[in-house]
């Protein structure tokens, strides 16, 4: 007979000081487990198929979560199986799909102190301390971006979705106060490469289905600002109201920069809220070298910053910054059991964000940046992002001499565009090998990109974010490219009877 684990107190469970050397127990096996699992990676994927997909989506709903509990060697060992064995890693330089950073190790520790105490805050009177770091690190990035840190603030968000819902969501209330327009009359300007979360915030904040109109770009994928201007003019002349120009910096498939002094003095010109996304390029900020790129940003209303994307923390990470605290009223909200509007006095705890947030209940997440500024330092983060813009940049000098490569622009953040290409195909024959190469590279596992379209064509992307990279990991990668490409391609033969 196999032993049974002793039956432990259910409450032993629950995080208390009469527990703590159970719970050092438990994070020690924990711990061991991960480090070993972590220590014995060697790829990106071990191979990821839709086949192999469908049969762990079955396995982990056959899970019975009804049965009485597992011991947690047991529970761990299940998860092996279940979640780290097919895991996806992004300190592996051949991962190069999408948005996903590797992360630095103090924000890993916080993230484990966040858990342990567990405080939310929405208001001080549960997260003494914790808020304070939260307007901290908002004055500190309000700082950055140059806003006078005295007037700006700003809260955290789950990510950039979020945040630019939060940015349109005061330009909205603003025009509003200011026009008294109704919604049918709001349009938001935002490039043809804008995140769709653009799209998605104007549906939720009752805008109509064509609200957000679609400035064109130039050859690099940058909002074209003549086009804005004569967009901004007939929105005018038709009786609408421009409720917000949304510029991005870093766009999502082209890490393009919009021109933001450009776009800033169109905007004001016609007094509309500028709200710059800068999810994916907010890393920038910590750039020795490269912090010019975003010369402008100081003009916007609104900034989204995705902490969880070139800052290397953990997800979720994010937040939305306002160059005036004041513009925050409009999402205030009151309640009788948390803040209530007559609240006040000498004895009423300062700083409660609850009501310049969308969330109430809301993770500590700023702790993990905290810790990775204090340990590391800004200028570490910011060398990381040189890093790997400097990488991007050399990747495409490299991969553009390579024969059955067609690079699309020299990147300007991390993105890089690729395809196969070979004497003889067409494009449509060329369009078609794109998701086929990618699906290819992900069942070898030797490296997981992503594909986009641009104007109807298909192309392969690279998101670079891994300051470990080397450039001969990247080339590594076209070349798998290629060979896929060669593997796949329809044969000269067979493109004569086609
Ligand atoms: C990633 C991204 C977003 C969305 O951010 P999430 O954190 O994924 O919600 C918004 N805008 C841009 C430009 C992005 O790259």
């Amino acid at each position: 007979m196999p032993l049974t684990p002793a039956p432990r107190d259910p409450r032993e469970a629950l995080v208390h000081p009469a527990h703590a050397d159970r719970l050092r127990a438990d994070l020690e096996l924990g711990l061991d487990r991960l480090i070993g699992r972590l220590a014995g990676v060697r790829a990106a994927t071990p191979g990821t198929t839709s086949a192999g997909a469908r049969a762990l989506a079955r396995r982990i709903a056959g899970t019975d979560l009804d049965r009485p509990g597992v011991d947690l060697a047991t529970a761990l060992d299940e998860l092996d199986e279940l979640w780290l064995r097919d895991a996806v890693w992004f300190h592996e330089p051949g991962y190069a799909a999408h948005l996903n950073c590797p992360v630095v190790a103090p924000a890993v520790l916080a993230e484990l102190m966040v858990a342990l105490v567990n405080p939310s805050i929405d208001t001080v009177d549960q997260s003494m301390g914790a808020t304070f770091v939260e307007q901290r690190l908002i004055a500190w990035t309000a700082g950055r971006l140059g806003f006078d840190a005295d007037h700006a603030d700003g809260v955290f968000t789950p990510g950039g979705t979020t945040s630019n819902l939060h940015g349109l969501h005061l330009a909205r209330d603003e025009a509003r106060e200011r026009t008294g327009a109704p919604l049918e009359r709001m349009r938001v300007i935002a490039s043809v490469d804008a995140h769709m979360s653009v799209d998605r915030a104007a549906r939720l904040l009752g805008l109509p289905a064509d609200a957000v109109l679609a400035v064109p770009v130039d050859h690099r994928r940058r909002m074209d600002p003549g086009a804005l201007a004569r967009c901004l003019d007939a929105v005018r002349a038709t009786g609408l109201v421009p409720m917000a120009v949304v510029a991005t910096a870093g766009t999502t498939d082209h890490g393009a920069i919009d021109p933001l002094p450009r776009i800033a003095a169109i905007a004001a010109e016609h007094r509309a809220w500028l709200h710059v996304d800068a999810a994916y390029g907010g890393g920038l900020l910590l750039s020795t070298t490269h912090r010019h790129r975003l010369e402008g940003i100081e003009h916007a209303d609104s900034v989204t910053v995705d902490f969880h994307k070139t800052f290397f923390q953990p997800v979720a990470c994010s937040a939305l910054v306002v160059r005036t605290a004041a513009s925050l009223r409009h999402v205030a909200w009151h309640a009788d059991y948390l803040n209530p509007a007559d609240a006040g006095g000498a004895d009423e705890l300062p700083g409660d964000q609850v009501a310049k947030s969308l969330q109430t209940t809301r993770r500590f997440d700023p702790l993990k940046l905290w810790l990775s500024l204090r340990v590391l330092g800004a200028d570490t983060l910011g060398a990381y992002v040189d890093r790997i813009v400097d990488l991007a940049a050399a990747s495409y000098r490299r991969l553009a001499d390579e024969p059955h490569l067609e690079l699309r622009t020299e990147p300007e953040l991390t993105t890089l565009l690729l395809r196969y290409t070979a004497p003889g195909l067409d494009d449509a024959a060329l369009d078609d090998l794109v998701p086929r190469i990618r699906a290819a590279l992900a069942a070898e596992g030797r490296a997981v990109v992503a594909a986009t379209r641009v104007e109807g064509r298909r192309w392969l992307k690279l998101t670079l974010l891994n300051p470990l990279a080397e450039i001969e990991d990247v080339v590594a990668i076209g070349r798998a490219i290629v060979t896929a490409g060669h593997a796949l391609a329809p044969s000269a033969a067979e493109v004569e009877v086609a």
